[in-house]
């Protein structure tokens, strides 16, 4: 039906089309992909603020597509969380960072402290703290070596089911960090509630200090409110060395962004923690 109509406006339709079939397809792939384990985790490392010292890193997922080559989160993790394959795919992400982390210290790199990024669909699948423990115990994982990164909407939506289920996963020693901090919902009431024991400041708040006043105020007073509820601070997004003294100045705690390093596959990040192995 060419020139359907010279009154009928038709800009969406072509494209809902487009998107919706680019959508099936991306959904058939991923389904494809979580059978064939077609993921990998790159390690972006953190640092202690004071000292430099490398303390952790965080895992980030990749899809290596067959064709379209490495394809970043932001691209199918929403689609993941929509379709339920997030709950598969981030069990995946659990299991590899702790073998990874065993297989390195297995090998004398440092005890490092891994960070992995969990949906708030996964989190609110009830297997959640058994598959922890089972990982835990299968992987030999000492406490506080394993962070989850959980956003602010996790909380929202919670209530007393998401407190009793962060309280079980905590006393196996895991630690939770509020990632994004500062572009959701934060409400000081959520830190005083829930345990969390790290605060992640979002890079969009990093991204101008300290040249915009505001941006470096703001930076300032959650530092110090994390502080005065007993909780450490990492910054995301360093990629400056001004923006590292800044935040150093402040006495922000953990500091992460290309400055630091940038995310970087298992082998890449071995031979960047060469100089640091023992044996
Ligand atoms: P995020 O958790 O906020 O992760 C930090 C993102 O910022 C990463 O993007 C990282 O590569 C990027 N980044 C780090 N330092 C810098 C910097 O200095 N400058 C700039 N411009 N960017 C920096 P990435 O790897 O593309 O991940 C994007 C998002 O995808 C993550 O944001 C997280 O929300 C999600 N994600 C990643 N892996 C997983 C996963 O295993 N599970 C789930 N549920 N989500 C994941
Ligand atoms: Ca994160
Ligand atoms: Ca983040
Ligand atoms: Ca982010």
């Amino acid at each position: 039906a060419k020139q359907a109509g010279k009154n009928r406006a038709q800009p969406y339709a072509p494209h809902m089309q487009a998107d919706a079939l680019a959508r099936v397809h991306l959904e058939a792939d991923l389904r494809i992909a979580v059978e064939q384990r077609a993921f990998e985790l790159h390690y972006q490392p953190i640092v202690d603020s004071a000292s430099g010292t490398l303390v952790g890193a965080e895992a980030l997922l990749r899809w290596k597509h067959p064709e379209r080559g490495m394809i970043p989160p932001i691209e199918f993790i929403p689609v993941a969380e929509d379709c339920g394959l997030i709950v598969q795919i981030g069990e995946w992400v659990l299991r590899e960072a702790m073998r990874q982390r065993r297989d390195w210290l297995a090998r004398g790199y440092p005890p490092l402290r891994l960070a992995v990024n969990v949906s708030g669909v996964q989190f609110g699948e009830t297997g959640l703290p058994e598959l922890l423990r089972t990982l835990l115990a299968e992987c030999d994982t000492a406490r506080d070596a394993l962070i989850l990164e959980i956003t602010e909407s996790v909380l929202m939506g919670g209530s007393d089911s998401v407190e009793a289920r962060m309280r079980d996963i905590k006393e196996q020693g895991i630690c939770f960090a509020l990632d994004d901090f500062g572009t959701g919902f934060s409400s000081l009431s959520y830190l005083k509630r829930f345990p969390v024991d790290i605060v992640k400041i979002d890079r969009s708040f990093v991204r101008d200090c300290p040249d915009d006043r505001n941006d470096a105020s703001l930076v300032e007073a959650i530092i110090n409110m994390a502080h005065s509820l007993g909780l450490r601070v990492t910054a995301e997004g360093v990629e400056s060395a001004e923006q590292r003294e800044f935040l150093r100045a402040l006495g922000c705690d953990y500091l992460q962004g290309y400055l630091i390093g940038k995310p970087l596959a298992a082998d890449a990040f071995e031979a960047m923690m060469a100089p640091l192995r023992s044996v």
